[in-house]
């Protein structure tokens, strides 16, 4: 058989595991000889400027710094077979074009990253990566109040929204993992 493209789209709130999903599967495909290229936003720097993903249960795998969605074919090259993409959401639409590109060199692509903003509104690019991708992985965190399945999160403190962040990189400041707290349907509006 050729190989053909294929998209797998891991789509969630924070905590459900996104990141924790594309390590293991980027272990399997190295596990497999296969040529694994990770990529996040510079703009993650949760964890300091180091060239990694990190999960919040402290899994880590090497990974590129990069600024642009662009910046991504500029680095994979005719031997990559797996390209993943953490946080895609910081790519904004820029990211669809790209993956369409991977997907026409028929590259295996995973992108991880929030579906909604902390608002509960559609975080793009991940609504249009869904619709397009070939499987979507979609997890769900434990709400913070009752224990339920969380679909959401939400923001506990005041201030600009997070979804300016890859626009505007002073925000970033601002994007830390004590000021969201996972929710369910019944406890998204509680304080
Ligand atoms: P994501 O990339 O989706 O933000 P991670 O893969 O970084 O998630 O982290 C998932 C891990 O976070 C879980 O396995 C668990 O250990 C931890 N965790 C912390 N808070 C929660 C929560 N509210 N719901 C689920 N997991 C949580
Ligand atoms: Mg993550
Ligand atoms: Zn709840």
């Amino acid at each position: 058989m050729n190989r053909i493209g294929y998209l797998e789209v891991i789509a969630g709130p924070m905590y459900c595991g996104k990141t924790e999903e594309l390590i293991r599967q980027v272990k399997r495909a190295t596990i497999g000889k296969k040529h694994v290229v990770v990529f996040k936003h510079a703009i993650d720097i949760r964890y300091g400027k180091e060239k990694e993903i990190h999960s919040h249960a402290g899994m880590t795998f090497a990974s590129e710094l990069i600024h642009h969605a662009k910046d991504i074919l500029k680095t994979v090259t005719k031997n990559t077979d797996l390209v993943a993409i953490d946080e895609a959401q910081w790519f904004g639409e820029a990211l669809v074009p790209v993956v369409e590109t991977l997907l026409q060199q028929k590259k295996h692509v995973i992108v991880a990253g929030l579906a909604m903003t902390f608002d509960r509104q559609p975080f793009a690019p991940m609504p249009t990566l869904m619709s397009i991708a070939d499987k979507v992985t979609k997890l769900s965190s434990v709400c913070s109040i009752c224990g339920n399945d969380a679909v959401f999160h939400k923001r506990i403190t005041k201030g600009k929204t997070v979804n300016a962040l890859h626009t505007d990189p002073s925000l970033v400041a601002k994007f830390s993992d004590n000021v969201y707290v996972a929710r369910c349907r019944a406890c998204y509006k509680k304080k």
